[in-house]
């Protein structure tokens, strides 16, 4: 099928490769010209494992092709996924400008029938909007005579394992009000061999803000347990794993640590929250879980400041910068707050990250990059771990430790064992693993 894609970023890109790898013809479209330019020459622009190798080699085979001209993409595709940002507003709403330009252009480019399927994450009830945008655009001539379908394909891909999550997804969700657009659809992704969830648009919509913000409220849940653990001498590893071989619970993302983060999270609870209020139902639960999140973050800086008594020119190394492990995606990352709360207490911070460093430097400043973990530990008075990288779980901490001025240890990911890093000669802090 003849499939275009516009927004060529972290769901774009993954997307465009994945369904040109099960055979269809994909052209990837993005406004930022530079990336288009860079995306021809076979440049990836983000880090995600796998996804250099596959593009290269699908643009090879001519399956895969990129342009900066939605008109160009409207005309060759029969099918076109809007997989544009949708960021917060001040206010929390999804911020919808990009879907609406968008639908515009492809509106304005049509001369036949299209499917246009919001795979950008977008609150209930955007389809309507975006089907009257298109109607209120299509070109007078075409103004009832050609057809066109809107539908709703929720993206539930990983940043750091998007392709696995792509190609073996748990399910796919498509949101459509008419035969052909499920037709289409539900050709698109024959290939995968997967389970499909049929529904409404409105649905499937309200799918992805729920899912994504019921997978944030058992972080939070698992954060505010992590806190009681602290105060009762529990350890909060041991509870989630008491709780999560239940079936009804289970064990992934009960994860205790400095908070969920990223470029979805945040902004999609925000949204959900939003969305709610404006259908005039106030939705407590998850501002709590925004609120236990934030006070996360805060709470581990009270920690590191309790532990060090002063901050103010103290060397504070870090340990992983991406707001989780396999991405260079800097969005939203734990790490930016707390970096920026202890430099206002007057730290100086250096920072290891095995691909983020690049992005930290458009976002924080003041900061000495190290070329490893080895290096960032020469001197410092605490390291802090923020992300769990594989490679972390490997370190020689008796040199690493020997190397500081104060073997301190903030795990703010609970990775290590803590009896392990104790015998090792650090004083070890986790987050509710019941010792103050
Ligand atoms: P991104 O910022 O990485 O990519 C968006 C791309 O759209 C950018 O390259 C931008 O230049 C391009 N763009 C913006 N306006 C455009 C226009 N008018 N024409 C053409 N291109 C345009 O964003 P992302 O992380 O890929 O997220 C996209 C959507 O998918 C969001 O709604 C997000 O919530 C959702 N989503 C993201 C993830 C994730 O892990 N990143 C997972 C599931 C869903």
């Amino acid at each position: 099928m003849n499939i275009a894609i516009v927004g060529s970023g972290y769901v774009g890109l993954v997307s465009g490769v994945c369904l040109a790898s099960i055979g269809h013809h994909i052209i990837c479209v993005d406004n930022d010209k530079e990336k288009i330019a860079n995306l021809k020459k076979g440049e990836v622009p983000i880090y995600e494992p796998g996804l250099d190798e596959l593009m290269k080699k699908l643009m090879k085979k001519k399956k895969l092709t990129f342009t900066s001209s939605i008109k160009e993409a409207a005309k060759k595709a029969t099918v076109i996924f809007i997989a544009v940002g949708t960021p917060s507003k001040k206010n929390g709403d999804a911020d919808l400008t990009y879907v609406e330009n968008v639908a515009r252009q492809i509106a304005v480019n049509m001369d036949s029938y299209k499917l246009i399927v919001e795979k950008s994450t977008v609150p209930a009830e955007t389809g309507k909007r975006i089907e009257r945008t298109v109607k209120l655009n299509l070109p007078k001539k075409y103004r009832g005579k050609i057809d066109f379908d809107v539908a709703s394909n929720p993206e539930f891909l990983r940043e750091g394992s998007a392709i696995e999550d792509f190609m073996n997804p748990d399910r796919v969700v498509i949101g459509v009000e008419s035969k052909k657009a499920e037709e289409l659809l539900r050709e698109i992704y024959k290939p995968l061999k997967t389970r499909m969830v049929v529904t409404n648009i409105n649905s499937a919509e309200m799918i992805k803000h729920a899912s994504n913000s019921f997978l944030a409220t058992k972080i939070s849940f698992a954060n505010a347990v992590a806190q009681i653990c602290d105060r009762v001498g529990a350890d909060i590893l041991k509870v989630t794993e008491g709780m999560g071989f239940d079936k009804r619970i289970g064990r992934s993302f009960l994860n205790a640590g400095v908070g969920y983060g990223g470029s979805c999270f945040p902004k999609d609870v925000d949204a959900f929250i939003r969305l709610s209020e404006k259908s005039g139902y106030q939705f407590n639960l998850l501002r709590e879980v925004r609120n236990v999140n934030e006070d996360q973050k805060a709470s581990f800086v009270r920690l590191i400041e309790d532990k060090l008594w002063i901050v103010k020119d103290k060397v504070i190394g870090v340990l992983g910068l991406a707001f989780k492990p396999d991405t260079d995606d800097m969005r939203n990352a734990p790490a930016v707050d707390i970096i920026k709360m202890l430099q206002q207490e007057g730290a100086k911070i250096r920072a290891y990250d095995p691909v983020s460093v690049e992005n930290t430097k458009k976002i924080l400043k003041k900061i000495t990059y190290c070329k490893d973990p080895y290096a960032l530990a020469k001197g410092c008075d605490c390291l802090l771990l923020l992300t769990e990288w594989d490679e972390f779980e490997k370190l020689d901490f008796k040199k690493i430790g020997q190397s500081m001025r104060q073997a301190i240890f903030f795990d703010g990911r609970n990775l290590y064992n803590k009896d392990k890093m104790e015998s090792l000669g650090f004083e070890y802090h986790g987050l509710g693993r019941g010792v103050k």
